[in-house]
């Protein structure tokens, strides 16, 4: 479902990503681990294309993203076309960003509205079962302000699921809520990973990543140092970084 390929990205100087190869097959669940400033957002945006890879190529079911191919070379796609990409692949950030002058139901229903011209009341059903899906049924016409961390990013993840996307990009989804939120999130994403979403998880929930990833992948270094799955990257693995890397997290 989706393929990076040697993909490389540096700011200025600065080399970030050296090369990432990895494939995440349809219904499975990636858990991507690893240091402060190891390139984990980075190769996130790169699947998405917020950043531009230097070099690679990342494709989601079988279509390039950002560009594509002519006469043997890649040619960056316009914008309105990468922004239709980008509703394949739904992007849940550590800090929500919701719609703060917007209801949930609104923040929910406005990219299905205004960027795929459903028709409103279609969109408004289709956010209302999301919402019960996320356990958030009786709060769609409250503002984001008048929520916890936990709802707010469920209702993320409601707002990402709206456009039907084929893969669903986490970006430590509970770094940045109270501990007593975290679960709340982490059973919705368990949920989704038991329905067969595609996902790609950056996180620092070792447990949570053992019981839902089918494959961790750890990142030193703008490269992946490691991959398998949980239970030989957690208790057998192979690397030394890995090792340091987990004898302080865990
Ligand atoms: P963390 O666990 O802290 O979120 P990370 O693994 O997600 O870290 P990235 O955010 O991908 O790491 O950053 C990797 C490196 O790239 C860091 O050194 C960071 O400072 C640098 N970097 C990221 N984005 C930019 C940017 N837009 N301009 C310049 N440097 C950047
Ligand atoms: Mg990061």
């Amino acid at each position: 479902m989706v393929e990076i390929r040697g993909v490389h990205k540096g700011f200025g100087t600065l080399e970030v990503l050296h090369g990432i190869d990895l494939t995440v097959a349809e219904g499975e669940v990636t858990a991507v681990l690893g240091p402060s400033g190891s390139g984990k957002s980075t190769l996130l945006r790169c699947v998405n294309h917020l950043e531009r890879a230097d070099r690679g190529y990342v494709s989601v079911d079988g279509e390039l993203i950002g560009y594509r191919r002519g006469r043997g070379v890649l040619h960056e796609l316009k914008e309105k076309h990468i922004l239709r990409q980008r509703g394949a692949i739904g992007f849940v950030f550590q800090s929500f960003n919701l719609f703060p002058h917007l209801t949930v139901l609104e923040n929910i229903t406005e990219a299905p509205r205004f960027a795929l011209r459903r028709p409103a009341a279609e969109a408004e059903a289709d956010a209302r079962a999301l919402l019960a899906r996320v356990g958030l049924a009786d709060r769609a016409d409250a503002y984001p302000r008048q929520l916890s961390g936990g709802q707010q990013q469920r209702v993320a993840i409601a707002r990402a699921l709206a456009l039907r996307p084929k893969v669903l990009l986490f970006d430590e989804p509970t770094s940045a809520l109270d501990p007593e939120l975290v679960g709340e999130v982490l059973d919705v994403i368990r949920d989704l990973a038991a329905g067969g979403t595609t996902m790609i998880i950056v996180t620092h929930e070792i447990g949570f990543a053992r019981e839902v990833a089918d494959t961790v992948v750890f990142m030193s270094d703008g490269r992946i140092v490691e991959t398998g799955p949980p239970s030989q990257v957690f208790d057998a693995p192979s690397h030394e970084r890995t090792r340091a890397f987990l004898a302080k997290v865990l």
